[in-house]
This record gives structure tokens, C-alpha cells and sequence, in this order.
């Protein structure tokens, strides 16, 4: 242990990799952003190691590395725009296309290149409206046409009053869009769709072939596979009012200080740590006792058995937690158990055990 880690159980975290590959029949694996804590080449050799033969990335920022860490195709999801610098034309590429005058100009930038044309669903981020469909297809030209993609609001959105039916109501009307236009494909790609999900539309549209894109419930489907561990760096018996850090702020209590490995570069603290302000507020909380009052906030660190305050906002590369005397303090060299938002995170290591 050195620094801000995560610990994988590669023996059940493949396992549940490879479970969810077979249970969602051609899914495609996400694979952007910080490779969901785990790192974009590690996952993509995973996908390889399993057989899929296309992964999907965010953006073409993303597309050289994919293309070299990755042998199969690449699709990239953010849609093709003609004022992208970065857009890499390779025959591996599949490119998203969601606007007519997108279509028109890449068939004159590259004419055979691999496309997906993209519906505008009631996410509202991208997308043909599905009157717009005849236009886009007369404007592929030479463009080879592989799928049709839609991307849906998460699942806690679905249904409601604005959305009857919710996300399968939604994808099956832009299924039937899709039947009845000119658009030459039987592939749809489907994007936050639930395995109940997809079943129900490909029972309604068997001649369909329904591809879900699948990031978190695959990489971060089985959390019990991943710890994440912080080493203690340093630590120091503090008194009640002695001031300490950056800010010299006062310790609330008597305890230990202690410097553990993990701060804002790491991700640690993006959720902007809160001292409540207001005067009122303030002495609520002074009534009852908590160390909220005394201005600090709650950290994703946890020692025995709870979580911590941090005594100061995180610093870049550690954080400085106070732990009241009460608590037998972790020893310097100890790790102490984080709870990360993975998408956020970075870690100085990732060991496969
Ligand atoms: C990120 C993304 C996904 C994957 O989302 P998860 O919630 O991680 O499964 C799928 N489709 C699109 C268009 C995305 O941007």
C-alpha cells in the first residue's frame, strides 16, 4: 500500500463481466471518460478478452487509444460534427450522425465511412427528429449505413406523467419510425434500456436486431469486486482550539489528525465539501453537537466503522481527517476503507489480485 488504490478481484469482477456479456446478447461495452475508475485500455482489453468485436467510446478524444489498445471496431458516440478537429476517418471508426446538414457533409468528407444515424429521443441531446429521417437518408449518399441509435433518460426518469410508458413506449415508437421509413438498417442501438426493457421491444419487433450499449451495470455491476483503500500517511495528536492546515481552522475536539493519501486530484471532495453558513443554521446545528457546527464535513474515508470529517477542505493529493479521541486511530502505513464515485476517480494504482 503507497497511496490511493483500488484493489480488483479479477477472478469476480471477470465473472460478472462475462455473465452480463451473455445475458445482454449483443451488447455493446462503453468504454469512456475515465474508463469508469478502472481505466480506458484495461477495459478495453476486457472486451476483447471476451469477444466483443465493438466497443463504443464518448468521444473521438478517445478514439486513437481505443483504436490502439482495442483491434476491433470503434464507435464513437458523441455525434460527428464538421467542426471537429480530432475526428479520426479509419475504417474501424463508426461514426454517430444526428443532423441532416452532419450527413451531408461527412458523405462529402469521407465517402464510404461507417455511420449510425442517431433520433433525437426525449433525452433532448442529440438526435434526428423522425420527420427528418427521409432527408438524412437521402443525404448518406456512399455513407455505409450500420444501425440506428437512441439514447433514453435513465430508468428513474421513465414512465410518469410527461412519459406514459416510459422509456419502452419511446424506444418501440421510434421502432415502428424506423420500420416504416427509408432507413436501411435492422440494427438499433439502445442506450439505457433495462434487460426488461429489451426484452419487451424485441418481443414486439423480433425483425429488429437490438444492441444495448452498456457501461456502469458491466464494469460497475458487482461494487463488491472493487475495494478502495487510502494509506495513512501521517498522523498527529491534536488538542481542542489547536489550529492546523492550510486554513488554521480550530479543532473542534481533542484527537488525532490524520493525513491519509487521497484528495482532489484523486476526486476526492467534488462533491463541494459544505460547512452550513447561516447564522441559523449554524446554531441548530451547535445545539446538536455535531461537528457539522464547528464547520467541517463529512469524507468518503471510513475508520472503525464510520465516516469521518474532514478537518479541512482536501488538499490535491491527501486529506486531513480528525478523528475524535474516543476512536482508536488508525496506525501511519494502515489503509482505511473510501467510498468513490468511480466515474470521478483516479487512482495511483489499480491491482488486480
Ligand atoms: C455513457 C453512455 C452510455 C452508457 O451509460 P451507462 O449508464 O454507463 O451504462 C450509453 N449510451 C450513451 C450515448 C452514453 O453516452
Amino acid at each position: 500500500m503507497s497511496g490511493f488504490e483500488l484493489d480488483v478481484d479479477a477472478a469476480r469482477w471477470r465473472r460478472h463481466v462475462a455473465a452480463t456479456v451473455e445475458a445482454r446478447r449483443g451488447l455493446v461495452p462503453v468504454i469512456k471518460g475515465n474508463g469508469y475508475g478502472l481505466g480506458r485500455s484495461l477495459l478495453a482489453m476486457e472486451a476483447a478478452a471476451v469477444g466483443l468485436g465493438t466497443i463504443a467510446v464518448g468521444t473521438y478524444a478517445e478514439v486513437p487509444g481505443a483504436l490502439a489498445s482495442f483491434a476491433g471496431d470503434v464507435m464513437v458516440m458523441t455525434p460527428w460534427r464538421p467542426f471537429f478537429t480530432d475526428a479520426v476517418l479509419d475504417d474501424r471508426v463508426i461514426h454517430t450522425l444526428g443532423r441532416i446538414s452532419d450527413v451531408a457533409d461527412l458523405a462529402a468528407l469521407a465517402p464510404s465511412a461507417r455511420v449510425l444515424l442517431e433520433g433525437e429521443t426525449s433525452m433532448s441531446r442529440h438526435g434526428l427528429d423522425r420527420h427528418e429521417l427521409a432527408a438524412a437518408v437521402a443525404a448518406l449518399g456512399d455513407l455505409r449505413l450500420e444501425g440506428f441509435a437512441i439514447h433514453l433518460p435513465l430508468q428513474a426518469a421513465s414512465g410518469g406523467p410527461g412519459r406514459p410508458g416510459g422509456n419502452v413506449a419511446e424506444a418501440e415508437s421510434w421502432a415502428a419510425a424506423l420500420e416504416t421509413s427509408q432507413v436501411d438498417t435492422t440494427t438499433l442501438y439502445v442506450s439505457h434500456l433495462t434487460p426488461g426493457e429489451v426484452g419487451a421491444l424485441a418481443a414486439r419487433r423480433p425483425q429488429l436486431d437490438i444492441r444495448p450499449r452498456i457501461g456502469t451495470s458491466l464494469w460497475l455491476g458487482d461494487l463488491g469486486a472493487l475495494s478502495v483503500r487510502a494509506t495513512v500517511l501521517d498522523s498527529h495528536l491534536v488538542s481542542r482550539g489547536e489550529h492546523i492546515g492550510y486554513r488554521q481552522r480550530a479543532m473542534p475536539r481533542d484527537g488525532t489528525l490524520l493525513v491519509i493519501a487521497g484528495g482532489t486530484s484523486h476526486g476526492i471532495g467534488l462533491e463541494a465539501p459544505k460547512a452550513s453558513s447561516g447564522a441559523v443554521q449554524r446554531g441548530k446545528l451547535l445545539a446538536k453537537g455535531g461537528l457539522e457546527a464547528a464547520g467541517l464535513s463529512l469524507s468518503p474515508f471510513t475508520i472503525a466503522g464510520k465516516q469521518r470529517w474532514f478537518a479541512e477542505p482536501p488538499h490535491m493529493q491527501a486529506s486531513m481527517i480528525f478523528v475524535p479521541a474516543s476512536v482508536t486511530a488508525p496506525e501511519v502505513g494502515d489503509a482505511v476503507d473510501v467510498a468513490v464515485r468511480f466515474t470521478t476517480a483516479t487512482f495511483d494504482s489499480i491491482n488486480l489480485r
